[in-house]
């Protein structure tokens, strides 16, 4: 692998999942965050998609938050270490591991516009409406969307800890943010 690209799944359509090179992403604005994907988890979304996609990824016209459509690299629940954040980036610093709430939903200056933004109308997710995603060796997130884990955690574990905030549509629609962040800082054993 060279230094500007990477190993990424990317989907095409039904049955049409590609592994293949592409370039490395880079930091878009201030507020974002590059994690080096240590692990990622496939939800049953995944397998919808696969199977009889598409369902939520966009493929006649781009997502109007991540501006993407098919082909997208899927991947939703991983877990990861930070390797470069941008310059307004102040909750997580190179080193740090991380899992990542993946919920597109219509932000500012690093913030959600909506206290309920799992509720947005535009809602998306990282690894099914393009912009990247978790199924890549590197991948650019937004600074709203990380949660930090233990260091003791493993990252396989790790990854498992964003399933309550990112666990499919209907999940995200539901859960609260501070039942969910609760659930994540819970100890967790190494293994
Ligand atoms: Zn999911």
């Amino acid at each position: 692998m060279s230094e500007q690209h990477m190993k990424a799944a990317r989907w095409y359509r039904a049955r049409d999942i590609r592994v293949e090179q592409i370039e490395v992403p880079t930091l878009g604005d201030p507020h974002q965050v590059k994690v080096k994907v240590a692990a990622c988890g496939i939800c049953g979304s995944d397998l919808h998609e696969y199977a009889a996609g598409p369902i939520f990824i966009p493929v006649d016209s781009p997502h109007p938050l991540s501006h993407d459509q098919a082909p997208i690299v899927m991947g939703h629940e991983f877990a990861g270490e930070v390797v470069e954040v941008g310059s307004a980036v102040t909750r997580v610093a190179v080193g740090d591991r991380v899992a990542i709430e993946p919920i597109l939903s219509p932000h500012r200056d690093g913030a959600y516009l909506m206290e309920r933004y799992n509720l947005s109308p535009q809602l998306g997710f990282h690894g099914l409406s393009g912009g990247g995603g978790g199924f890549a060796e590197y991948t650019v997130v937004a600074s709203t969307w990380y949660i930090g884990c233990p260091m003791r955690s493993s990252m396989s574990r790790a990854h498992w800890s964003s399933l309550p905030r990112s666990a499919c549509m209907r999940c995200a629609r539901v859960r609260s943010r501070r039942a969910t962040a609760r659930w994540c800082s819970a100890p967790a054993r190494s293994g």
